[in-house]
């Protein structure tokens, strides 16, 4: 993963790999101190630099080890591995020098969680990971005197690489989110809703719509869908479209003609489709336009009654 970068699929955050670089000097079951665990030993592109990794997952700090500059962090909900079990991840990293982490310290997902270091009786600059897929924090010694959790499992079965370049990867099946498709929730069932719209109506979208224009400047963050308002291109394009017909962009998910997330998630104008799994509650009802209004993210918009769908109230 590169700073900065998030990752969440149906509610679920994605594990991501915490680093941007991995080179792994020694491997899992390796000889020289991984005896009978599963964890990596992750130097990035050039020897002894001591590079930033970030938070695979919204984490809170558990426990500290300072005289390995090491911490326990645990995610703060479920997460979704690339394996593809959803659990709580529990995982350790270690040799940080310029360690300054405490006990319950929470780290949004893509914040810098440490730096590669040798804190720790160290060879070389590096970051030790291990994780244990589940919220037992147990931390006790094997067999041959190493310290390991319960529900261990390899590193390429646990982490994302999207963002992550392998120089060396020991041969793992290094996975993107791609490769583990999220099923999309299915729809509410119907049953119960008459759908006929009426205000205080519990609604969502039906469909998958084209992102027709984004507005200028692009960080207002709206668009313009033909489909949904009815409003030409050309209106679009010359401003001549009212305030309640621009959409806010946040809600709205970029997705293929299938509705899967895209992978970038950034809104194009003209080729991106889009989808809405929110539910909303119609403010008011236009008859002569067949338009309902709804308040999304905090604006007021009116789109075409036909493209929502009613949902049980309860
Ligand atoms: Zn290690």
């Amino acid at each position: 993963m590169i700073k900065g970068q998030k990752s969440v699929r149906g509610g679920i955050e994605d594990f991501l790999c915490p680093f941007t670089d991995i080179y792994i000097t020694q491997g899992s079951n390796g000889k020289l101190s991984h005896r009978g665990i599963m964890a990596n030993d992750v130097r990035g592109r050039e020897v002894g630099v001591r590079y930033a990794y970030y938070a695979p997952c919204t984490c809170k700090c558990v426990k500290i080890y300072l005289e390995s500059g090491q911490a326990m962090w645990q995610s703060t909900g479920k997460v979704r591995f690339a394996n593809g079990r959803v659990d709580y991840a529990t995982f350790m990293t270690a040799h940080d020098n310029s360690f300054d982490a405490k006990v319950g310290m929470i780290v949004p997902q893509g914040n810098q969680l440490g730096n590669m270091g040798t804190k720790g009786n160290a060879t070389g600059v590096h970051c030790h990971i291990q994780i244990s897929q589940s919220s037992d924090t147990s931390w006790f010694k094997n067999q041959y005197g190493i310290y390991k959790f319960n529900n261990e499992y390899d590193l390429d079965d646990c982490y994302f690489v999207d963002n992550t370049n392998i120089i060396y990867g020991m041969g793992g099946n290094w996975k993107t989110t791609d490769k583990v498709p999220v099923t999309p929730t299915p729809a509410p069932s119907p049953s119960g809703a008459d759908q006929l719209l009426y205000p205080g109506s519990k609604v969502r979208f039906d469909g998958i719509f084209k992102v027709d224009i984004l507005k200028s400047p692009i960080s207002s963050n709206l668009f313009g869908c033909c489909q949904l308002t009815g409003c030409s291109y050309n209106d679009y394009y010359n401003e001549k479209v009212k305030a309640y017909h621009w959409l806010p962009c946040g809600p709205f998910v970029e997705c293929d003609s299938n509705g899967n997330p895209t992978k970038d998630q950034v809104f194009t104008g003209g080729s991106s489709l889009c989808k809405n799994d929110n539910i909303y509650t119609v403010k008011e009802i236009d008859i002569p336009s067949n338009s309902a209004k709804l308040n999304i993210d905090g604006r007021d918009v009116w789109v075409f009654s036909k493209y929502l769908y009613e949902v049980s109230n309860n």
